[in-house]
């Protein structure tokens, strides 16, 4: 028995904690060895003495109302998990930060409190490191994201007027050679107008500022629609698109969800050089599934588990193709966002099979399961060229875009400012068209500038409405004027003379 009481002490004595025994009247019965290194206190000095000796006389009032509330319901706890600031006072009164354990000891029906109390500055500062750390972190993500969208604010229109200048130097020349160098100038403003997009809609997406809005999505819609985007491109390169399409209805965010089956029948088309891209839709019991498949150049097994990174690119045969290794990782952002997974199969030289699983719970049995088909609009057949006016301002890219449409054959008056726009609008005839920025000025935009024509003249002015925001964004506004386009910057000039000509055809007058 001596032996373990000898062996107790000596335990107690070499504790790395400071252990120390209150009794019910808050004063000390018992203090080890280690109050001696942690407080400065000879143990012997602090038996009989209130515990508050320990305590910073700030903290004493407070201390004392837990004690009480401890002493109501003793239990085992770590002190002040909720308190964030615990602090002791040592004998030359200077003070540290503490981390004190309570257990409650009955004697004889008398209640004591055992503490055992550490030091815990280090462990304090880490964690304000930590933190400091993380501010600092989320500081520098902030900035990076304000510099990318500064960065390709800018950007935009100068590649706008670049874009533009090419388009109008292929009208004036003839010879084969340069019109084929002129072609190759025009697809690299488009990989960089796409890079800059990708970079943007990534960041977008990491930020954490994009949150899914659910509406009803009837998928043939969406297929159609990929179908008139991808078509050309399909053509061009000699591959056979293929869309199957079935009456399924979802319940998702829109423009999101055209983002990510975007890129990955823009990835199906890039790395296929003969044969097919298919997108088609089947259902089962567990949901949805979305194909798209290619019979393309295919991923090597062991790449596969690595293309969903950020800015990774499989280097087929030493060729990157356009792209930025970008598109698989929006793609897996995007799925996760709208709570659908995404699965890809690849056998090199056969082709590449992405599915996407949609469960059950998105489906909507809906009314609305197709598209009525529309015939594409005729507006190939309005040989008229309608008259435009055209706000823009700035200059460059409005010079460029005058000389462009006046080349495209319309007459083209422009406006540099909201005030000179509403002075040539007031000769605005039926039939013209107004080519408007969106961000105008700090109060107007080419949308509003459109609603107070329409109050004015009483019927839909045809539009087209070109901003520097990212597409992905311009296909989240919803215009209250039904003939009006927007276009994203850089615009795509064929894309601006087909909306052009689609709303002067159907323009009144
Ligand atoms: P990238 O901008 O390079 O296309 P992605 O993130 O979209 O970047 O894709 C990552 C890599 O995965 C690509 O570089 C490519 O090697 C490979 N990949 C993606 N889709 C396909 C596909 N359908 N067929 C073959 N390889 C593909």
């Amino acid at each position: 028995m001596d032996e373990l009481r000898e062996i107790t002490q000596h335990l107690l004595r070499f504790s790395p904690d400071a252990l120390v025994v209150i009794d019910d009247a808050n004063r000390i019965r018992f203090a080890n060895e280690t109050v001696k290194e942690l407080f400065g206190y000879a143990p012997e000095d602090l038996i009989g003495k209130p515990l508050d000796l320990l305590i910073p006389e700030r903290l004493r009032a407070h201390h004392g109302k837990h004690t009480a509330s401890f002493m109501r319901s003793p239990n085992n706890r770590e002190m002040g998990a909720r308190i964030a600031d615990l602090f002791a006072l040592r004998a030359d009164g200077s003070e540290f930060s503490a981390g004190i354990r309570l257990a409650p000891i009955r004697i004889g029906g008398r209640l004591f409190v055992a503490a055992a109390i550490r030091d815990t500055t280090e462990r304090r500062l880490a964690s304000e490191e930590l933190i400091a750390a993380r501010k600092e972190a989320d500081r520098a993500n902030r900035a990076k994201s304000r510099f990318l969208a500064t960065a390709s604010h800018d950007l935009r229109q100068p590649m706008q007027t670049i874009q533009l200048l090419n388009a109008s130097m292929m009208k004036f020349v003839p010879e084969p050679q340069v019109r084929e160098l002129l072609q190759q100038q025009g697809q690299a403003i488009e990989s960089m107008t796409r890079l800059l997009n990708a970079l943007l809609d990534i960041s977008r997406l990491e930020s954490g500022a994009i949150e899914p809005v659910s509406v009803e999505v009837p998928v043939a819609d969406v297929f159609e629609e990929l179908r008139t985007e991808f078509s050309s491109l399909a053509r061009a390169r000699g591959i056979d698109l293929r869309v199957e399409s079935q009456r399924v209805v979802l319940s998702t965010d829109r423009t999101l969800f055209y983002q990510l089956l975007q890129n990955l029948v823009g990835n199906a088309l890039k790395y296929t050089d003969h044969g097919w891209v298919r997108i088609r839709c089947s259902t089962d019991a567990e949901g949805v599934t979305i194909a798209v498949e290619d019979s393309g150049i295919g991923i090597p097994a062991d790449k596969l588990e690595r293309i969903f990174d950020e800015y990774y690119q499989v280097d087929t045969h030493g060729t990157k193709r356009m792209g930025v290794g970008l598109g698989l990782a929006i793609v897996k952002e995007v799925a996760r966002l709208l709570g659908f997974s995404v699965k890809i199969q690849s056998t090199v030289g056969q082709g590449t099979q992405a599915q996407l699983l949609i469960p059950n719970k998105f489906r909507v049995a809906s009314a609305l399961a197709t598209t009525e088909s529309a015939a594409a609009p005729t507006h190939a057949a309005a040989l008229h060229k309608a008259r435009l006016i055209l706000v823009e301002d700035n200059d460059g890219v409005r010079v460029a875009t005058e000389l462009f449409l006046k080349l495209e054959g319309h007459e083209t008056l422009s406006a540099r400012t909201v005030a000179e726009a509403e002075v040539l609008l007031e000769g605005l005839a039926p039939g013209d068209v107004v080519i408007a920025d969106y961000h105008l000025d700090g109060r107007n935009t080419g949308l509003d500038l459109l609603l107070r024509l329409r109050e004015r003249v009483g019927y839909d002015v045809p539009g087209v409405i070109l901003s520097g925001d990212l597409p992905s964004v311009l296909r989240s506004i919803k215009s209250p004027v039904v003939a009006c386009h927007f276009l994203s910057k850089p615009v795509n000039t064929a894309a601006l003379v087909d909306a052009i000509a689609e709303l002067s055809a159907t323009a009144p007058g």
